[in-house]
């Protein structure tokens, strides 16, 4: 049956954009109620994106590792990979963290529905819990965080053996042979990740370059991680022809610069971008406005141009990123609350899972030149790191783009092992506008990887201790 119940808060998606601004709302004493259609709370980001993802890269690496460790003197020929018990460990790393997002809304007294929502106007939503059950529900403010979907190619459709995303992190084998087609970082972490397995492995990518968000400088390396020691063909400028589906194999059709290449695999993972849901949600019934690639055009507190309604994370513009998602659920909430939050992605860090990991914050040397800064830029290389070279894991580098005037931190980027924890350093002494002495008077550890920073800080400042 269908009847009418008042909300004050409601949030429609429980990913990390959703979930996070339902605490932060019921901290400012908002009466929050979230929506999601999905069995378990979090979100693409927690049941089929940045956790499984991780916990996958994770095991593949620790498989690659012991398999290449003979110059270290660990002998280990025979590395036996039970891969349904990989599959049941990383499921057992999602349900704590959705149990734990669950047991946060109880305790932040956030009332969760099940259900897909459906707006039949701006004040209105009407939630299918089930076939039998609809109900309508009038709302005072609504955060739209409904997230994204893999995109589908127009010439390349789903099947049982052409998946995205969502399938490739649930196979219940190693495939033989598989097929990238997208060589963003969600095929190059999900590409080495079975790489490392022991799958053979093509990436084809259509632009110049792998991972085109960041400069060569840093993607060169992962290329190289990925050809030389793992035998995986990078293909780049590949047109995608045709994928034919045989029995148990799939025949790929490329184009690469003027000749004709086919491939031979058991699975292809497409990740050709991601799509906003906002195509089936009833927003045309709201008013609500979207940009030319459906995205909802908010204003900088994530407001939509309807004054009670806001959206936040992969429905709106910018990079598809948890933190980014989380960051304007905080934003979204407080300015509810009449609060003077604001956008500022400034410090905003991306990140590649990839071997070596990438990350990047701040300016980078090209953005930094456009935007008309006179910059300094200071390489240190992980060769001449103790902890890197330690670890067997010296391919990398960190790159610091400072302000010449006075050092000021515009920019970071690193290559190397825990880019991704280092990375942090770098994204607060931009958040906080720290200059590159202030890095270099900071008593970095040793030996750690992120003395680099302060060695760059140094190399910026014109006193480096271990470069020249
Ligand atoms: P989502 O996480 O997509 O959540 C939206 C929720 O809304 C979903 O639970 C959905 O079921 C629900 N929903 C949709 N429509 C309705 C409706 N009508 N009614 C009710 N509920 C609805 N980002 C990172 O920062 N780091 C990473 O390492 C990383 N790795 C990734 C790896 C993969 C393989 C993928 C696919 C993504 C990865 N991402 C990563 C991106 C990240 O997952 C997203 O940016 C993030 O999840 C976006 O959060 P969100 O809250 O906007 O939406």
């Amino acid at each position: 049956g269908d009847f009418l119940e008042e909300i004050d808060t409601l949030i429609v998606g429980s990913g990390p954009g959703g979930y996070v601004a339902a605490i932060r709302a019921a901290q400012l004493g908002q009466k929050v109620t979230i929506v999601e259609k999905e069995k378990s709370l979090g979100g693409v980001c927690l049941n089929v994106g940045c956790i499984p993802s991780k916990a996958l890269i994770h095991a593949g690496h620790q498989a690659n590792q012991m398999k290449n460790s003979n110059d270290i003197g660990i002998i280990a020929d025979n590395v036996n990979v039970d891969f349904s018990k990989v599959q049941e460990w990383k499921q057992s790393v999602v349900k704590k963290l959705t149990g734990g997002v669950e047991s946060l809304m109880k305790g932040n007294k956030v009332e969760v529905i099940k259900g897909e929502a459906y707006f039949s106007d701006d004040k209105t939503v009407r939630v299918t819990k089930d076939e039998y059950t609809t109900q309508t529900y009038k709302f005072n403010n609504c955060i739209i965080a409904t997230g994204s979907r893999p995109n589908e190619l127009p010439n390349v459709k789903w099947s049982e053996r052409v998946i995205s995303s969502t399938e490739a992190l649930a196979l219940n084998e190693i495939p033989k042979r598989l097929v990238v087609i997208g060589g963003g970082y969600i095929g190059i972490e999900l590409g080495t990740a079975y790489a490392n397995f022991g799958t053979e492995v093509v990436i084809l990518e259509s632009e110049k370059q792998i991972l085109l968000g960041f400069e060569k400088q840093l993607s060169a390396p992962v290329s190289t991680g990925l050809k030389k020691k793992r035998n995986v063909e990078v293909l780049t400028h590949a047109s995608i022809q045709s994928v034919e589906e045989q029995e148990e194999r799939i025949i790929v059709t490329a184009e690469i610069n003027g000749d004709t290449k086919t491939f031979n695999s058991n699975y292809v993972l497409v990740t050709a971008g991601r799509k906003p849901n906002t195509d089936k949600i009833g927003l045309e019934q709201t008013g609500v406005e979207l940009d030319d690639k459906g995205l909802i055009k908010v204003d900088d507190q994530c407001k939509t141009s309807i004054d009670h309604l806001y959206a936040i994370g992969d429905v709106i513009a910018g990079p598809a990123l948890a933190h980014k998602a989380s960051y304007e659920g905080k934003v979204a909430a407080e300015a509810i609350n009449g609060e003077p939050a604001k956008l500022d992605y400034i410090a905003i860090p991306s990140i590649v899972f990839s071997d070596p990991e990438l990350a990047s914050v701040g300016y980078t040397e090209k953005e930094a030149k456009e935007d008309g800064f006179d910059v300094n830029i200071s390489n240190f290389s992980m060769a001449a790191n103790g902890r890197a070279l330690s670890l067997n894991e010296s391919d990398g580098f960190l790159k610091l783009v400072t302000r010449k005037e006075d050092d000021l931190v515009l920019g970071a980027q690193i290559v190397g092992p825990s880019a991704s924890e280092m990375i942090a350093e770098l994204g607060f002494a931009i958040e906080v506008g720290m200059t590159a002495e202030d890095i270099a008077l900071t008593i970095h550890a040793h030996p750690t990887m992120s003395e680099a920073a302060m060695e760059a800080a140094e190399i910026a400042i014109g006193t480096p201790i271990h470069a020249v």
